[in-house]
């Protein structure tokens, strides 16, 4: 259902689109695809915050479509969700267990789920991980899920270390890899747990390494994104490795749903740059920091 590349002018003067979450008010994807939209001459298109509660889940998207939807984003906790309800699904997110993006064809009534998340880690990369390389990821939740299936396709050596070994246990049972129990050195480091938002001021509290140990590793990853950056990030730059903020990936997966929906080159620039601009605390938290320092945003 993935349209041909097309022209600004070959596609509907005014379409919707959306992000699907609950809560989803804090989401970035408003500001960042709505830049997308207007640097892409679409400017009859809107995308939306659509905050739906998991027991109207289904029926609303199903509803879409016919509400002049072409497509939606969906956040926690409705990935898998969406992916139950597809009419067809792609085989990445089939794999991976969950969608973020789903496509409506409102004559048919049919729901296409996608799983851009993988793809939108790899393309955040400052290159993709070389076959052979290896990789840490902590977390066993969704978006490790992702970051596993990618790793994976890209034959990369993967260990899963989680807070709960029993998730690792599974994932890796289901989508390869090796869960461990304690961290060693590796090319790349991947932090998919929550704990940067849990614990902004001690991002480390619960995770196998400390900030010195991110030296071990070339390249660091954190999904997690806040007003000016984790903690951990901070440490692993500190110390000399390549590092990635979750923005990059926020921007890299929803400009791959852009392109899905209009067949368009997604200005991935443009992008980040609203998404960073509507990261920015407002003044008035900014002059009151503890605030600030609350504000957590999930993609
Ligand atoms: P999830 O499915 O709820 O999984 C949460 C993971 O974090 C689990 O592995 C959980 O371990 C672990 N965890 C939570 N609190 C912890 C703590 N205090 N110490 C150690 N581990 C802890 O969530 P998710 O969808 O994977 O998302 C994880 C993070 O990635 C969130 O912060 C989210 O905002 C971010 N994210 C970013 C992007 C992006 O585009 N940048 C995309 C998706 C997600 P247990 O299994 O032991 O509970």
């Amino acid at each position: 259902m993935t349209p041909e590349p097309a022209h600004a002018s070959d596609l509907p003067a005014a379409a919707r689109l959306g992000v699907l979450g609950w809560p989803v008010a804090h989401s970035r994807s408003p500001a960042m695809q709505n830049a997308a939209l207007q640097a892409l001459g679409l400017t009859g298109w809107r995308y939306q915050l659509l905050p739906v509660p998991p027991e109207a889940f289904t029926e609303t998207v199903l509803a879409l479509g016919a509400a002049g939807f072409i497509g939606a984003n969906v956040t926690i906790p409705h990935k898998e969700a969406a992916l139950a309800l597809a009419t067809t699904a792609t085989a990445r997110a089939t794999a991976i267990g969950a969608a973020n993006t789903l496509t409506f064809d409102a004559a048919s009534g049919a729901v296409h789920a996608d799983n851009t998340d993988a793809p939108g880690f790899i393309a955040a990369l400052p290159r993709p991980p070389a076959a052979g390389s290896s990789a840490l990821v902590l977390g066993a939740g969704g978006s490790a899920r992702a970051i596993v299936h990618a790793l994976r396709e890209h034959d990369v050596a993967v260990e899963v270390w989680n807070r709960t070994p029993e998730r690792a246990v599974e994932l890796v049972r289901e989508l390869g890899g090796q869960a461990v129990d304690r961290a060693r050195p590796a090319d790349l480091l991947v932090n998919c747990t929550a704990t940067g938002l849990e614990h902004p001021s001690s991002a480390f509290e619960g995770l196998p390494v400390t900030a010195d140990d991110l030296s071990t590793y070339a390249t660091v990853v954190d999904l997690v994104y806040r007003p000016g950056g984790t903690e951990f990030l901070a440490a692993a730059s500190a110390r000399g490795c390549t590092v990635v903020d979750g923005l990059e990936m926020l921007v890299q997966q929803g400009a791959l749903s852009l392109e899905a929906w209009t067949g368009l080159p997604a200005p991935a620039d443009v992008m980040l740059a609203a998404a960073r601009r509507s990261s920015l605390p407002p003044t008035h938290e900014l002059r009151s920091s503890p605030s600030a320092t609350r504000r957590s945003p999930r993609d």
